[in-house]
């Protein structure tokens, strides 16, 4: 019972999550007007700033702010042969079973009873192995010499480009290569709004370490992955680190550790931390015939790196920010729901707002705030539709921290605007020529300048 209602009210959530999402222009579903594209979600342009920080706060932390991190970007399409050295072609797939009856299929470890389908009752028929990479063919002539794949993981675009990046670069061991793009599993079950997609984006890191210092760097990387889960403001008292046993790791792993969220809807990974010892080097410098080695100047030694690869969903960061966010109170008798967003992250800091749309002075000294905020504060938004009140309401379900409002005051006795916080509601007068400091102090955001 207890376990229903649970279930139920995380449902709820979801629900007003994903119609909030909808509604203010996070995130809509994929080729909607058509009836959709199940697991795919568009971005609209809330989404895209919110994405567009956690991205910037991702590669500030581990690329900008590091001297041993390399940018890459590399091509989504790639030769077959590196999907076959990976492992993917072979083994990249989930177990699924089809009911005999319905004919829908599910995969099979999520079912509670294997044997009976959870839609229509029938039996199900036997567990098949089914390969998750998209397939396509590249060029006009559709022949196996022309197969590729749309990739499952960015990672594999960092590993083939470890040659480019040595005789390039010239790094020394320890380095690492970051990459921020899109990734394609044919997932059979796509479920829970962005945390199971079919296209997602992912932030990759490969980090090349000597074999001996892995666990070291290993344990660096879980810190690292926990202060980035602090930039982004999810609350870490929800993420749970599950070190995943002996037999339940992918092949190539000795040591895994899944950062787990407690989503409305249970909890489930939503980042990995992998040490991939030398495997993925090791295997496309056998298939590829290439030297991915590495020749240490001081040890005189030569040989294949190991990695430590710490891999985030962007999507998951997304949802896992509007799960934590999304709050409902009572404020000043009003019932009303807002996103609970840190500044670094939210798709707006600031709203400025005349008290009063028809009064031009005011709407004037509005516009000349708002402007003269913009340079040191790029986003900020104007706003003078509607009552103040509905003012308040829609930058509090956007997640705007800060609401900014011109009145009579300002104009005529030049005593400041008035500063409103969005978690508490509370008010405090601000002096014009204090504002951009007193701003920057309460978001901690970076200025432009
Ligand atoms: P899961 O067990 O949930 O399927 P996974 O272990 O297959 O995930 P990885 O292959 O380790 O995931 O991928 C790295 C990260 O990419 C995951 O931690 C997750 O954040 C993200 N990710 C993986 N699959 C999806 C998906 N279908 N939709 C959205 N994000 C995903």
């Amino acid at each position: 019972m207890a376990h229903d209602q649970g279930e139920q009210a995380g449902n709820d959530v979801m629900d007003a999550i994903i119609s909030l999402a909808k509604r203010r222009g996070f995130i809509f579903q994929g080729s909607e007007i058509y009836g959709g594209l199940a697991g795919t979600w568009d971005y609209g342009p809330l989404g895209v700033a919110l994405k567009n920080n956690v991205k910037s706060l991702w590669w500030k932390r581990f690329v900008e702010n590091r001297d041993d991190m390399f940018g890459v970007d590399a091509a989504i399409l790639m030769n077959q042969n590196v999907w076959k050295a990976s492992g993917h072609v072979g083994g990249f797939s989930d177990p699924l079973v089809e009911c005999k009856k319905c004919h829908h299929r599910f995969r099979a470890d999520q079912l509670t009873d294997q044997q009976k389908c959870p839609d229509c009752g029938g039996s199900l028929g036997d567990v098949k192995q089914f390969n998750m990479m998209f397939q396509t063919h590249v060029g006009a002539v559709q022949d196996d010499s022309s197969v590729s794949y749309l990739r499952p993981e960015t990672a594999q675009g960092m590993f083939v480009n470890f040659k480019n990046i040595l005789d390039s670069q010239h790094p020394k061991l320890p380095f690492g290569l970051a990459q921020i793009g899109k990734a394609f599993r044919n997932e059979i079950a796509p479920r829970d709004f962005l945390f199971r997609a079919r296209e997602f984006e992912q932030m990759e890191i490969e980090y090349f370490v000597k074999p001996a210092e892995w666990r070291k760097i290993f344990e660096h990387f879980v810190s690292e992955v926990q202060a980035f889960i602090k930039d982004v403001g999810l609350d870490s008292g929800k993420v749970h680190e599950l070190e995943v046993p002996d037999g339940d790791r992918a092949h190539y792993s000795k040591r895994t550790i899944d950062f787990e969220f407690d989503w409305p809807f249970g909890r489930k990974e939503l980042y990995g931390l992998a040490y991939r010892t030398d495997f993925d080097l090791t295997q496309h410098a056998s298939s590829s015939k290439a030297d991915l080695s590495y020749y240490d100047e001081e040890t005189k030694e030569r040989f294949i790196p190991h990695v430590i690869e710490p891999s985030f969903g962007l999507d998951r960061t997304i949802l896992a920010i509007l799960c934590d966010a999304y709050r409902e109170d009572d404020l000043g008798g009003e019932k009303r729901a807002y996103l609970k967003l840190v500044p670094a992250v939210a798709p707006y800091k600031v709203a400025v707002f005349p008290l009063l749309r028809n009064k031009p002075q005011l709407v004037a000294k509005a516009e000349e705030i708002f402007r003269s905020i913009r340079k040191a504060i790029p986003a900020i938004i104007f706003d003078d539709n509607g009552n103040i009140g509905k003012r308040y309401r829609r930058q509090d379900e956007i997640g705007t921290p800060f609401c900014l409002t011109v009145d009579f005051e300002t104009v005529e006795k030049g005593s400041g605007v008035t500063l409103r916080d969005r978690d508490s509601g509370r008010q405090e007068r601000v002096k014009e020529t204090e504002l951009i400091d007193h701003l920057l102090k309460l978001s901690g955001v970076r200025t432009v300048s």
